[in-house]
């Protein structure tokens, strides 16, 4: 029986790597490189964390998982999802149905934890360390009695000012204090599959995500993150030199040269109304103070320990980008900055939406002509590289109501939601001036880097080719393991199986679906997620 370990690097690009594989920077994955089958690994639409890692552990597209950003799509509300929204089995739920073990680490979107046949400590969007984030509950026992060696925990948005000041004022320490979550993530699950027994291990290091967002300049900083996977990927194949690897990330990487501040736009063009001047609001005005003051505070500051304080906590996740937006008046709104999708003001939908049914086509391709036609002011290039109706691409039986108006940008773009002059208090003085600058260099609360489509594609072990080159889909690596597993495919997957990986091919069996009835969700979290979208 083929035993698959699948360890994600977030972010990781070829756009790097090719180069730091052919001067030996990488050796691991040069070997696996040569001796396996690698390639770009294209994500979904939009290429974020949470529907492409979503996507990667499926095998389905965001209209039939339903997750398409780090928060609900179905209201104006700032909701993080969770796995309750996710209404389609992940592998974990395959193989428990099929009496196969599981060992998952890190993934992000996994709390709160599955009851799976084996453990799951989850990844990204947990929300805090008082929260049950393992399955068995003992795990977090162990974890903290540091049985299973240190673990640090991975939690929503908390850390990502000091992670921002960090950057700024000592950006190896950020290198440093990087790879030491890696190092616990990586020991952790190697202690793991040294103490239990398993079929299937999964494992996300996020490192080279956080590092290439806020230090994109700084390539020597940038590989020491990938070698620190490359070392622990390295580790793995040597204890457990009989399992098929995977090595996969749920996006690839870039410089954005300027952003676009889409609500801006949006505000200048009369679709969203506000209920004081954007210009002079107070939010500008503490972004600006805090943005002069912020060497001060990073040297003097304990701001690490002040975010992850139970009060420090409340404030960051209740301080809303939107609390500006007079809702009853505003038609249209660019969801999140991850979201890259726009969502109308419906009033059937939501208590105070503006907008009529029977005006909601003609708004919605008006919102997409204007967005088509909108132009970088200083280049006269256009922004906006392609753009969707919901149902285009996520098909019309999509769940979770996916946003209205979907969009890519062109590589040199990157997009903001806040809606604030991204020149801060500069222009205070200019009355004249009534409109919001939409494009901007990047800012304070700007990354240096962001996404792109093309994440990475390793895989090696018995039975797989080598030194051969495939690019695949994110959708694809579910049914590819399951085939390797000799797992039957339930058919409302949409990858295939990569067919070509293998040396001789698996025999490929098809399963309706699996006999359990039950539903991802119960009625009654239904019933709630019904009622979230009349909440903001
Ligand atoms: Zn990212």
């Amino acid at each position: 029986m083929t035993k698959i370990v699948v360890i994600g690097v977030d972010g990781a690009t070829l756009n790097l790597m090719d180069k730091w594989m052919d001067h030996g920077k990488l050796p691991i994955f040069d070997k696996i490189r040569k001796n396996g089958v690698y390639g770009n690994l294209r994500s979904t639409t939009p290429y974020y964390s949470a529907p492409a890692w979503v996507s990667i552990v499926t095998g389905c597209n965001p209209g039939k998982h339903g997750i398409y950003d780090f928060f609900c799509t179905d209201s104006f509300s700032k909701k993080i999802i969770n796995s309750r929204y996710r209404k389609t089995k992940a592998i974990w739920n395959i193989l428990t149905l099929n009496g196969k073990k599981s060992i998952v680490v890190n993934v992000p979107g996994t709390y709160p934890p599955e009851k799976i046949n084996g453990i799951m400590i989850t990844g990204l969007l947990t929300p805090s360390p008082d929260s049950d984030f393992t399955y068995p509950k003992i795990i977090k026992k162990d974890l903290i009695e540091g049985k299973l060696g240190k673990y640090e925990l991975e939690q929503v948005a908390i850390d990502d000012i000091p992670k921002n000041l960090t950057a700024r004022y000592a950006p190896k320490k950020l290198a440093e204090q990087i790879n030491e979550i890696t190092t616990s993530h990586a020991k952790v699950t190697m202690n793991l599959m040294n103490k239990y027994d398993w079929d299937f291990t999964m494992v996300v290091f996020r490192g080279t995500d956080d590092i290439q967002h806020l230090l994109w300049d700084n390539k020597s900083l940038i590989l020491s993150c990938y070698q620190k996977a490359d070392y622990y990927i390295g580790e793995m194949m040597k204890k457990h030199p009989n399992a098929v690897f995977i090595v996969v990330s749920d996006h690839g990487f870039g410089k954005p040269e300027k952003y676009f501040y889409v609500n801006n736009a949006l505000y200048n063009a009369g679709y969203i109304k506000t209920i004081s001047n954007p210009r002079y609001n107070l939010n500008t005005f503490f972004i600006t103070i805090f943005d002069k003051m912020s060497k001060f505070i990073f040297h003097v500051i304990p701001l690490k320990s002040i975010v992850r304080s139970k009060m420090g906590r409340k404030f960051i996740l209740s301080t809303g980008s939107s609390s500006n937006i007079d809702f009853n008046n505003t038609k249209a709104y660019y969801h999140s900055v991850c979201s890259r999708g726009i969502r109308i003001n419906l009033g059937n939908k939501y208590n105070d939406g503006p907008v009529e049914q029977k005006d909601y086509e003609g708004l919605r391709n008006e919102i997409i002509n204007f967005l088509k036609e909108i132009k970088d002011p200083e280049s006269n290039k256009p922004i906006v590289k392609n753009i969707y109706k919901w149902e285009d691409i996520y098909g019309k039986n999509a769940v979770n109501d996916p946003l209205d108006i979907i969009f890519d940008l062109y590589e040199e773009f990157g997009a903001q939601e806040l809606l604030h002059p991204p020149e801060g208090l500069k222009n205070l003085l200019n009355t004249r001036n009534k409109t919001l600058s939409y494009i901007s260099k990047p800012g304070f609360y700007d990354w240096k880097g962001d996404h792109l489509p093309n994440g990475i594609f390793f895989m090696h072990g018995d039975n797989i080719k080598s030194n051969l080159k495939i690019n695949t889909s994110i959708i694809d690596i579910v049914p590819t393991i399951l085939a390797s597993m000799e797992i039957p495919i339930p058919k409302n997957i949409d990858g295939n199986v990569i067919k070509d990986v293998f040396i001789k091919k698996p025999e490929i069996k098809n399963i309706e679906d699996y006999t359990d009835k039950k539903s991802v969700l119960t009625d009654s979290e239904l019933n709630k997620i019904k009622k979230l979208r009349f909440l903001k």
